[in-house]
């Protein structure tokens, strides 16, 4: 499970955020490229975009599903 004291500070704010547990493997950008982004230095990803619909809600849990840390969580 995410940890929200850990987030990354790059998450932009809003409810779903990386947390410091990130690899990074690259699979939650395959779920969810529009929201997702590594930071400079490709140590880690973060969320440059929270979700606006439903898709992109949608595609933010399915990232959170694949990644396997456990890195990825919303505070809804
Ligand atoms: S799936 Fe998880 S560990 Fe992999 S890059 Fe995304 S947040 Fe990091």
């Amino acid at each position: 499970m995410a940890d929200p004291t850990i987030k990354q500070p790059e998450n932009t704010s809003g409810k779903w955020y990386v947390d410091q547990t990130c690899v990074p493997c690259h699979l939650c950008m395959d779920e969810a490229p529009n929201l997702l982004k590594y930071a400079d230095g490709e140590t880690h990803t973060f969320f440059a975009r929270q979700p606006e619909n439903d898709e992109e809600e949608n595609q933010a849990r399915e990232a959170m599903e694949a990644c396997p840390t456990e890195a990825i969580g919303n505070d809804g």
